[in-house]
């Protein structure tokens, strides 16, 4: 690989100005993106905040009007702005009902790395995302250490204390305690560097992309996701140097932190020519797809490096190869086609879309086929299946009221179907939907497409 040219001294002091204040120049909503809604409304019944709250400022066209008004210089950066766009899901159901193709999770993404930059939150806010998107979760080890403590919490019967002692009522956190996703026994960081053989006759050698946060609390997927790999004749390799896709952070708009991960997990992955990089989730799925959008409208990353990914020099085409390998696993399964035999397992579930599956990688057949291909398995459609369930990242906690509407609204309708469990592909939505059977005492288990899929191996 030819060695990056060294950077000019304006080049440098940018670079620096830009690590300081987490965004950079160009991360704003641009006007050939915003322009193209032509203010049909057709997105407006799809938007679950605007079925919440039947104003217009928190639908995806009202939103899309406060920000070309700021582009424009014709609004103030507002308490009222950012809780708008905060309130957003960003689960990008108006972006499938939209006939003019406004891509605005971009828009949303870019609006939120603006806010960073122009917009002062109260201190405790912005000790939190400080902590949260640029200490936490770029640091593995630090993941594992909070992880450790958070286990000690749940496991010395502390946890059971503060619910049983009312005193997570006295301070309102009942319902923010009940989304705390149980920590693993044994985490997943330990499989990081191994390759994991097909079973019977390769077809195919691909990345396993293991997430930060489920490699604490989703390792038991991440075991079974692997097996199934293996069973349907897939080499696995756990690339070691790994890292947090960046989804949470450019979801929040701290683009600078996305970007640098994007950076490390495209040279972590792109070392080796894989068949597929995948992922059991999609949240990290879609953000991975989308690496480009982290570069392409900053020239300073696009053209100063071409083709490089080390130091800071990843660009554009960098990421766009690595997003051509990216799969969701069910979308990889589908298309190889399943080889391992399955055995009967009478069951009827319903399947929950996960908004970054369905409306940002538009994947909605392949696990369903999945789940059919299971010999006894009857799948049941609930209701608005494609509906957000409140998980969004962080929104459940940061937004927790509305996050808990629409969690009520989707578990009445996956009682419905009378289906014992409740398969999904998204690991937040697993934990949100879960949080939901207890809170909702419906009874219902809730699986990842693959967990039904290793169950009838
Ligand atoms: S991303 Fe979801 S919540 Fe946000 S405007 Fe679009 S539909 Fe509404
Ligand atoms: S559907 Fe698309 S074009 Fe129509 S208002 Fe919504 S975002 Fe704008």
């Amino acid at each position: 690989m030819p060695a990056a040219p060294p950077l000019t001294h304006e080049e440098a002091q940018r670079e620096f100005a830009e690590t300081l204040s987490g965004f950079t120049a160009g991360d704003k909503p641009e006007y050939a993106d915003y322009s193209r809604c032509i203010h049909c409304g057709l997105c407006l019944n799809a938007c679950p905040t605007y079925r919440l709250w039947h104003n217009e400022a928190d639908s995806p066209r009202g939103r899309i009007r406060q920000m070309a008004l700021i582009d424009q210089g014709r609004l103030e950066f507002s308490d009222a702005f950012v809780t708008h766009i905060d309130r957003c899901l960003d689960c990008r159901a108006c972006e499938t009902a939209c006939p003019s193709g406004v891509e605005y999770g971009k828009l949303v993404e870019l609006a939120r790395a603006q806010i960073a930059r122009n917009f002062e939150r109260p201190r405790l806010s912005r000790f939190a995302r400080r902590y949260v998107f640029e200490r936490l979760l770029p640091n593995p080890r630090r993941i594992a250490r909070v992880a450790q403590l958070v286990r000690l919490y749940q496991r010395s019967g502390l946890e059971a204390l503060a619910r049983t002692s009312g005193i997570l009522r006295l301070f309102g956190l009942q319902q923010r305690a009940a989304l705390l996703p149980r920590i693993d026994s044994e985490f997943f960081f330990s499989r990081l560097g191994q390759t994991f053989p097909a079973k019977g006759p390769r077809r195919a050698r691909v990345a396993f992309f293991a997430g930060c946060v489920a490699q604490v609390t989703f390792t038991e997927l991440n075991d079974a996701t692997i097996r199934v790999l293996q069973a349907n004749g897939c080499e696995v390799v756990v690339p070691a140097n790994q890292f947090c896709c960046g989804a949470l952070a450019a979801h929040a708009g701290v683009r600078n932190i996305a970007r640098e991960l994007a950076r490390k997990n495209m040279a972590a992955f792109l070392a080796e020519p894989f068949d597929a990089i995948i992922t059991n989730a999609a949240g990290y799925g879609s953000t991975l797809k989308e690496y480009p959008h982290l570069f392409s409208e900053n020239p300073a990353d696009s053209g100063r490096h071409s083709n490089s990914v080390d130091g800071n020099g990843a660009s554009a085409a960098t990421a766009a190869e690595f997003s051509s390998r990216v799969r969701d696993v069910t979308e990889f399964l589908a298309e190889l086609g399943l080889s391992a035999p399955l055995r009967e397992t009478k069951l009827r579930v319903t399947y929950q879309d996960s908004c970054h599956l369905a409306h940002g990688q538009k994947i909605r057949e392949a696990p369903r086929k999945l789940i059919r291909a299971v010999p006894g398995v009857e799948l049941v459609e609930m209701p608005l299946a494609d509906h957000c369930c409140g998980s969004a990242g962080i929104y459940n906690v940061t937004e927790t009221a509305a996050s808990m509407h629409l969690l009520a609204e989707k578990m009445q309708h996956a009682k419905s179907t009378a289906a014992p469990v409740i398969v999904t592909a998204n690991p937040g939505c697993i934990l949100q939907l879960r949080a939901g059977a207890k809170l909702h005492k419906t009874g219902q288990q809730v699986l990842h497409v693959v967990e039904l899929l290793a169950r009838a191996i």
